[in-house]
């Protein structure tokens, strides 16, 4: 089975012509939606709340900016993008009540909906575009005429016009100059799911603990199991970006590819079990249920969790290695933020007349 890719030329992108089209929510996805759709010659506004840090932000960028509500009242289409956690209060309090017949609900990802967090009524149109990329990526790629690739679906079709405004949303934010591919609410959300939990984040950070672990208890050098484990990792993974596991093994040495074939097995064994398990999780509910409960009860166990990682041996070495090497672009993690090191002391402190 090869899958259809939708391009530009396969969309109607009069679909969307003398439409409003709400983005809810100024982050990573947010703002790059806005701000291309405008400027493929949409009619955008952005619904944030009165207190959004977001306002300044949207308005300096020449967007019209409005609470959700009379964003949403004035919208035929409503691109919900807040964080998916906060969809179902913001969908609940400030959407719904205020949703015009027949208008189009979107989504960047299909988790409320495949859950049943958000129950949209019968008389409106319910569909997804869920760029394969961040948005900071989505807005420069468009930025510099091209695309990045998405993923689109509709749930629900009231107008018979869901599937053309969906496909013309996806055209306007320049995800079908790369393509778009077909899919369900269903399988966006279990395949995301699960490649965030089986390999993306968590497969990965497991395995590189437990290689860095290995090392050490082994009486290796900590700094050096950092290199051996993290920092060659991504040097691996461009290498596989690029041409995929042939080329990685073109570009290592024949002694690297023989022990690959060899002991990567032994090391995988079992694990595509324990991966069908993980699925099995995620189809049933299981997942999404333990963490909506958790939320519910205040993100305790997500604390504790983030916690019980944060400090691992790795973090510590890693730390004060990348702090010496500025072409790495190093950042630090403190209490939720982000914050660069290395270049950003670098940098002259205040760079005068400029927005940067
Ligand atoms: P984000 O974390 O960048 O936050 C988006 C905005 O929501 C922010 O402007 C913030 O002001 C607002 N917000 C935060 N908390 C809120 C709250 N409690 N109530 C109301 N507003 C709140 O979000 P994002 O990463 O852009 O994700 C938006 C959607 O896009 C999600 O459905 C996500 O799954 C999807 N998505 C994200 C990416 C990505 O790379 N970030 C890629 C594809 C799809
Ligand atoms: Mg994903």
């Amino acid at each position: 089975m090869t899958a259809r890719m939708y391009y530009d030329n396969d969309v109607d992108a009069t679909a969307l012509a003398g439409q409003t089209v709400a983005i809810i929510g100024y982050g990573s996805q947010g703002h790059a939606h806005a701000l291309n759709l405008r400027d493929s010659g949409v009619n955008v506004i952005v619904g944030l709340a009165e207190a959004s840090k977001s306002r300044p932000l949207a308005a300096e960028a020449g967007l019209r900016v409005a609470n959700v509500a009379d964003a949403v009242r004035e919208a035929d289409v409503v691109m919900i993008l807040v964080p998916d956690t906060a969809q179902k209060a913001v969908y609940d309090t400030e959407i719904e009540p205020n949703l015009k017949p027949g208008a189009l609900l979107m989504f960047a990802h299909g988790f409320n909906i495949r859950f049943g967090r958000i129950k949209p009524g019968a008389g409106i149109d319910v569909g997804m575009v869920a760029p394969k990329g961040p948005g900071h990526l989505l807005r420069s790629v468009y930025s510099a005429g091209g695309g990045v690739p998405a993923l689109f679906a509709v749930e629900q079709d009231a107008s018979g016009t869901a599937r053309a405004r969906t496909l013309a949303y996806a055209r306007a934010i320049g995800a079908t100059r790369a393509g778009v591919l077909e899919t369900t609410f269903k399988e966006e959300t279990e395949t995301d799911l699960f490649g965030e939990q089986a390999l993306l984040c968590g497969g990965v950070s497991a395995l590189i603990k437990a290689a860095f672990e290995t090392l050490v208890e082994a009486g290796y050098q900590p700094e050096l199991a950092y290199f051996e484990t993290m920092h060659e990792l991504k040097l691996i993974v461009d290498l596989m970006y690029r041409g995929g596991l042939n080329f990685m093994r073109f570009s290592v040495s024949d002694t690297a590819e023989y022990g690959d074939y060899v002991s990567g097995p032994r090391v995988a064994e079992g694990v595509k079990a324990t991966m069908k398990d993980v699925l099995g999780d995620i189809q049933s509910g299981a997942f999404a249920n333990r963490w909506i409960a958790v939320q519910e009860a205040g993100g305790a166990e997500f604390r504790e969790l983030r916690q019980r990682d944060r400090d691992h041996q790795i973090e510590k070495v890693g730390a004060e290695l990348r702090a010496q090497m500025p072409f790495l672009n190093p950042v630090v993690v403190h209490a939720g933020e982000a914050q660069a090191t290395a270049t950003s002391a670098a940098k002259p402190a205040a760079p005068s007349g400029t927005a940067s």
